[in-house]
């Protein structure tokens, strides 16, 4: 049934954004999801193409739009190194002129807005776990700056257009999510990991593979999502989202060879460089403002991924993003 309500996703036909467009549609809203397909396909939400309630729109985030909408979740930048290291000038501009023009048209339909901000802005962290209150420690010229600091000035935008405006903002950072359609080439190490074992090919640790990571099932991360839009209005964010289960990459590449039963061997490749020695977020937060904490342990959740990685190169994969033409 319908709830009245309309809600733009910008970026819904990624990974994160499929989702989010699928739980929005289930709880009654109507969705207009917006995606210039930089780093996805149609594919992604081909399956919600037939419900009246969706609408999907291709549009590029850096150009104003002008559309009537209740909500507005801003997730619209691609994520992975590979992908936002294509075009870094264009990551930029996404990023940049992208919240300009969501907030723009926030202040104008009077929309609450979510940001979709990224644990990269503490870049390699000095402070383990990082908590909010950490202002990073963030390269500004290097090849992963283009997304970083992109991301940190969206934020610095959110905050005055609620200063300035006093728009209803919403601020998540999230850390490393994984899970089904996440895109089988983006770089990232989960879906790398999962793909390489699946065709037998040599799975590719960077460096001695100690750095670590902490993986957040989609499926939770969703759920933070709603429980941060739905608080009261003066909770703002910026508020960590994200597991706090911390594995080394090596522990990940182990994993998923035993969860495969892949004949996989581990091969070491160079480190990238600025890649974060470690992550793990501070979830205080978000456990008493939210009430949220995930439930998806890595094991269970690498396994539903694995059968989504399964099922797609059965069907002879060959998806590629329409823009990423290298990948
Ligand atoms: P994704 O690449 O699958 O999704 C991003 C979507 O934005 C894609 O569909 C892409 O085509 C679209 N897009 C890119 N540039 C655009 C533009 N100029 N105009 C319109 N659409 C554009 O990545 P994702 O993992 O789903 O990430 C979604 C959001 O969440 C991103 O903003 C990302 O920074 C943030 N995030 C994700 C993670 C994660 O682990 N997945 C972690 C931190 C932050
Ligand atoms: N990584 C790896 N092999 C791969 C892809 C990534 O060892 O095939 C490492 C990468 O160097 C990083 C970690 O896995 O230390 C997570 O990388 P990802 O690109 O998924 O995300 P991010 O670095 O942005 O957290």
């Amino acid at each position: 049934m319908s709830s009245g309500k309309r809600a733009l996703v910008a970026g819904g036909a990624g990974f994160l954004g499929s989702h989010l467009c699928e739980r929005l549609l289930g709880r009654g809203y109507d969705v207009l999801c917006v995606d210039n397909f930089f780093s996805s396909t149609r594919r992604n939400v081909e399956h919600l193409m037939d419900n009246p309630r969706f609408e999907l729109m291709r549009h590029d985030v850096t150009f104003p739009l002008y559309v009537e909408v209740d909500e507005i979740y801003n997730l619209a930048c691609p994520a992975s190194p590979v992908h936002y290291q294509f075009d870094p000038v264009q990551t930029t501009k996404t990023s940049v002129i992208g919240a300009i023009n969501l907030l723009g048209l926030a202040k104008r339909v009077k929309a609450k807005i979510f940001q979709a901000s990224t644990s990269e802005v503490y870049g390699d962290p000095s402070v383990h776990p990082q908590p909010e209150a950490y202002w990073g420690n963030v390269n500004p010229i290097g090849y992963r700056s283009c997304y970083d600091e992109g991301k940190r000035c969206a934020e610095t935008l959110f905050f005055d257009y609620r200063r300035q405006h006093h728009l209803q903002i919403k601020v998540a950072r999230i850390f490393n999510t994984y899970g089904p359609r996440m895109h089988p080439h983006d770089g990232r190490v989960v879906s790398n990991f999962i793909v390489q074992a699946l065709k037998s090919q040599d799975i590719t640790l960077y460096g001695d593979g100690s750095q670590t990571r902490s993986f957040c099932y989609v499926d939770d991360l969703i759920d933070g999502f709603q429980s941060l839009m739905e608080t009261w209005s003066e909770v703002t964010g910026p508020i960590n989202l994200g597991n706090p289960n911390e594995f080394t990459i090596a522990q990940l590449a182990t994993l998923v060879i035993e969860l495969t039963g892949s004949k996989s061997k581990i091969v070491h490749e160079k480190l990238p460089s600025d890649d974060p020695r470690q992550r793990k977020p501070d979830i205080t937060q978000a456990r008493d403002i939210l009430s949220w904490e995930p439930r998806v342990q890595l094991r269970e959740g690498i396994g539903e991924t694995i059968d989504y990685f399964d099922a797609l190169l059965a069907q002879g994969e060959t998806w590629k993003a329409e823009r990423v033409g290298v990948l």
